[in-house]
């Protein structure tokens, strides 16, 4: 059974990563990879707990940089330079946090389940890599946590419009009886229902697929597949072979991701961290953790079941469900 050490003061993060392999980092250069937050989004990890994991790096000889990708939207993240700029406004600079930030918009194209995910260069090229997730809501898979970081953080914007364009929805007219759902669920009112009528604006789509999720009768289809699918390919695309450790954040937890600037309110309290070396064990510990303070939370307010990204992933061989929490 996988270990996952579970502690709630951030002065234990040295005892929880002494229960993994940490010493065989040494000597290596180690992206740490993480969201360093949308402009105007007050959630994303802080630079005062990166620079915890830094030094933690560090002590074994471990060569740390922090690490993230563009993204496919256009925000303050959507360049090299626009996602440096915002780094440094959000705290992490050398000073802060001592070390440097990288940020890739390339990849190599990686096979898994016969899709082929772009992974980012420094991920591709790193043999060990430390994974810092802040765990939260997530409109489009119900929660983002560890496997979310990678599926959709570890890869290009090529690969971002792939995964968002493969989970948009195909319409099958014969099994739609025109309840309306879907227009009400979906965030960018991109699908309108009138007595006989269904549409769809495609240029309003996020490919978000919470209107298929939603839809009981099988009118909606995705054009690929699910997106917490895609997510758990492109996440095992990213650390397949690879030494990875992952620590997992359960504070602040919003309604929304820190892509967005309006990610809503919080809507748990805080809970702890979470160390694993197994993505699927610690997305489905935090999961777990946060559903003992407030059921079901994600899915009732996301409307999209957050375990789908985690049985899909233990089903690719991405990791496992099964876990023991080791308090720390
Ligand atoms: S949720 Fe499904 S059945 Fe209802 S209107 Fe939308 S497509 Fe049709
Ligand atoms: S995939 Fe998302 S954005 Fe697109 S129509 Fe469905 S609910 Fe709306």
């Amino acid at each position: 059974m996988t270990k996952v050490a579970f502690f709630t003061d951030i002065a234990h993060l040295h005892n929880a990563l002494a229960l993994f392999p940490l010493q065989g980092f040494a000597g290596k250069k180690v992206p740490v990879k993480l969201h360093m937050g949308e402009k105007k989004n007050p959630y994303f990890v802080k630079p005062e707990l990166v620079k915890c994991v830094v030094d933690e790096l560090k002590k074994v000889q471990a060569e740390p940089f922090l690490f993230d990708t563009t993204v496919a939207y256009h925000g303050s993240r959507y360049t090299k330079s626009d996602y440096l700029n915002t780094a440094k406004l959000h705290g992490f600079t050398m000073k802060n946090v001592g070390c440097e930030v990288v940020i890739d918009d390339s990849g190599v194209s990686t096979a898994v389940e016969g899709r082929t995910f772009e992974v980012a260069d420094h991920l591709k090229n790193s043999s060990h890599i430390f994974a810092l997730s802040h765990v939260k809501g997530h409109m489009q898979s119900g929660m983002g946590g560890a496997i979310k970081n990678f599926g959709m953080g570890g890869v290009t914007k090529e690969t971002k419009i792939k995964i968002h364009h493969g989970s948009r929805p195909v319409y099958q007219k014969d099994s739609c009886t025109f309840c309306g759902v879907c227009a009400e669920v979906c965030p960018f009112d991109a699908i309108s229902v009138e007595k006989n009528k269904w549409t769809y604006d495609k240029g309003e789509c996020f490919g978000c697929g919470v209107c298929v999720e939603n839809c009981t009768t099988n009118a909606l289809r995705n054009r690929d597949a699910d997106m917490q699918f895609l997510l758990a390919c492109s996440a095992k695309a990213c650390v397949q072979g690879k030494n990875v450790l992952y620590l997992n954040e359960l504070k602040r937890i919003a309604k929304g991701c820190d892509c967005d600037p309006n990610a809503g309110p919080i809507i748990c309290p805080d809970v702890g961290y979470l160390v694993s070396d197994d993505p699927v064990a610690i997305d489905k510990a935090s999961l777990d953790l946060i559903n003992d303070v407030k059921e079901n939370v994600f899915l009732k307010i996301n409307k999209v079941d957050p375990l789908k990204q985690i049985k899909y992933g233990e089903e690719i061989g991405l990791g496992s469900s099964s876990y023991q929490l080791i308090m720390v």
